[in-house]
């Protein structure tokens, strides 16, 4: 199982630092509840720009296997995500960024869990309803 990946994320930023894993679903505390197999590959970096904005890019990518609601058969899903999360100083700030087209912003604390926010992208992603097409379950 993995650890949380605890950082200090202005730091992260400022320094243009960068983690990255590639892992069995079944390694993430949150996610192996979602699907039944698949290999996630994350990776996340820090940057900050000239005007102390700080942002951190992520890129989850895999194949991984949901559940078909419909049959309870296996449904391949692709994971493709490539967004930018912005840092935000206080709750005025997070507003503000949130409402920017494409806007996504968290609250940086002192400490943020890098595996929490992978998961939750992973779990935003994701089909309310997974099902194969109409028509299409295999049983
Ligand atoms: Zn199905």
């Amino acid at each position: 199982m993995l650890q949380p990946v605890e950082i200090d994320p202005r730091r992260f930023c400022r320094d243009a630092q960068s983690w990255e894993t590639r892992s069995d679903v079944s390694a993430f505390p949150r996610l192996v509840r979602e699907f039944t197999q698949g290999e996630l590959f994350c990776r996340v970096g820090g940057r900050a720009d000239a005007h102390g904005g700080m942002a951190l890019d992520l890129r989850i990518h895999g194949e991984v296997e949901l559940t078909c609601q419909r049959c309870l058969g296996g449904l391949k899903h692709v994971i493709a995500i490539d967004r930018t999360v912005r840092l935000a100083g206080n709750e005025v700030e997070l507003e503000r960024l949130d409402q920017l087209p494409d806007g996504d912003a968290v609250l940086a604390g002192d400490r943020l869990d890098l595996l929490q926010l992978v998961e939750d992208e992973v779990l935003l992603s994701l089909p309310l309803a997974a099902m194969h097409a109409t028509g299409e379950c295999p049983v």
